[in-house]
């Protein structure tokens, strides 16, 4: 399987390549050069599949040779050793919880699986230097990268995030693993940090002494596992003939819904995909107004979601040919306020007694509002994160949330992390590292 630069001027690579470098180098990001439809017999029989046999399918005309299939098969029963249930709130909406991996958030799946290949891939050729993943976070890719390449030999994992704009549960999830992870703090925004790590992958100075690759959304090896959970629902949905579906997913750089666009284009027959964004709403207005005009980001309560330039919509994109009337047939997209995000979460918890976290309770607010235009669709709801993530603004409305286990102890830990000014402060502490 090969992959070409969608800034189309660097040579294609296979998924390796691909996955070691991040981006290609004329900063492009990968997308593959064929995409195979999933036989209609496996796609009619998802419920006589197991979760590691559906995520082989998905994933295997995207790896190619460059992973033996029994080695690929361990990746991922290692991978989606938790569970992806799909809780029914009426008859209409059910919410998939992507929030019981290790650190609570769909990223897991991404991070892990990218973890394991990368781990793979270097195991292969002994000797080679290590490698530095360099990673910018808004709150939960840090903690899902951290986790996933924890003690994982061979690599060096640098996580910048944003001081004071992450919220406690992240930044512990951040700061306390140590070994080989190492969180830097900097005094400025997420596009900031994301600034910075641009900036890395464009300075041969640096690159000829130390190798880098990333790990935000933007790696195939992150944003193809995605896939897997838009299967293993839409299998546990048991739909009946005639059905429409569609998916309300809370949207930041918008890796997780082109992810379902491409499950959609193997085969998984979804009729519509819902971005529902808070108020950093670019592609909102790129669907209403046919412009696409990204903005700095704007701080919200759903922080994950607080990206001005969605790095994925390129890719969205391309798999609907550059095609605006194509792209707007199959995506419908809402953006609400912090005090709508607000009511929403109380009307879930007093309607249902089901307790979101603020990105799930935007994609119910997509939901929502799309099934009131089209009462013909039902739809699911990607809930991308635990609410126990989110304290700071969970705590007035939810009393009786129970913290699970996975964030209790890591509040007690000791935080570690070391503060960075500018460009100049991260280059000086990866060379001396
Ligand atoms: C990252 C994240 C999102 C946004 O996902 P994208 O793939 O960037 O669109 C939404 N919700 C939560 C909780 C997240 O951590």
């Amino acid at each position: 399987m090969n992959y070409y630069s969608l800034n189309k001027k660097s040579e294609n690579v296979t998924f390796k390549e691909a996955l070691i470098r991040g981006l290609a180098p004329d900063k492009g990001l990968y997308f593959p050069e064929k995409i195979m439809k999933l036989p209609n017999s496996f796609i009619n029989n998802l419920n006589d599949f197991s979760d590691t046999e559906i995520a082989y399918q998905c994933i295997k005309q995207f790896v190619g040779d460059d992973i033996p299939k029994t080695i690929l098969l361990e990746i991922l029963d290692d991978v989606l050793s938790f569970n992806f249930p799909l809780v029914k709130l009426n008859n209409k909406i059910s919410i998939l919880e992507l929030f019981h991996g290790p650190t609570m958030a769909f990223k897991d799946v991404g991070a892990r699986f990218m973890s394991r290949c990368l781990s793979y891939f270097l195991n292969e050729k002994e000797g080679d230097r290590p490698v530095t993943v360099l990673v910018a976070t808004s709150g939960d890719t840090g903690g899902a990268v951290a986790s996933g390449f924890y003690k994982v030999k061979g690599i060096k994992v640098v996580i910048l995030y944003p001081k004071g704009k992450v919220s406690s549960v992240q930044e512990k999830q951040l700061t306390t693993l140590g070994e080989n992870i190492t969180a830097l703090e900097v005094n400025g925004t997420f596009d900031d940090c994301q600034a910075m790590v641009k900036n890395a992958f464009l300075d041969k100075d640096l690159l000829d002494r130390i190798t880098l690759t990333s790990a935000n959304s933007i790696n195939v090896g992150r944003w193809l596992p995605q896939m897997f959970y838009f299967f293993f629902s839409y299998r546990d949905l048991n739909i009946s003939n005639g059905d429409k579906i569609a998916y309300s997913v809370p949207s930041g750089n918008f890796g997780n819904i082109c992810a379902g666009m491409l499950a959609k284009k193997i085969g998984l027959p979804i009729d519509k995909f819902i971005a529902s964004n808070n108020i950093n709403n670019v592609v909102d207005r790129y669907i209403n107004t046919k412009l696409y005009q990204p903005e700095p980001s704007i701080q919200t309560i759903s922080n994950a979601m607080d990206v001005g330039d969605p790095s994925n919509f390129i890719r969205i994109s391309e798999l609907y040919n550059n095609d605006y009337k194509l792209i707007k047939e199959n995506l419908a997209t809402y953006s609400f306020s912090d005090n709508e995000t607000v009511e929403a979460i109380k009307e879930l918890i007093h309607k249902y007694d089901y307790i979101p976290d603020p990105h799930g309770a935007i994609g119910y607010l997509g939901a929502k509002n799309f099934i009131i235009l089209n009462p013909e669709y039902k739809s699911v709801i990607l809930e991308t994160a635990h609410p126990s993530k989110f304290p700071e603004v969970m705590s007035d409305y939810a009393n009786n949330l129970v913290t699970p286990m996975q964030i209790k102890s890591i509040m007690n830990k000791e935080k570690s992390s070391i503060h960075i000014e500018n460009y100049q402060g991260l280059k000086n502490y990866l060379i001396d590292s």
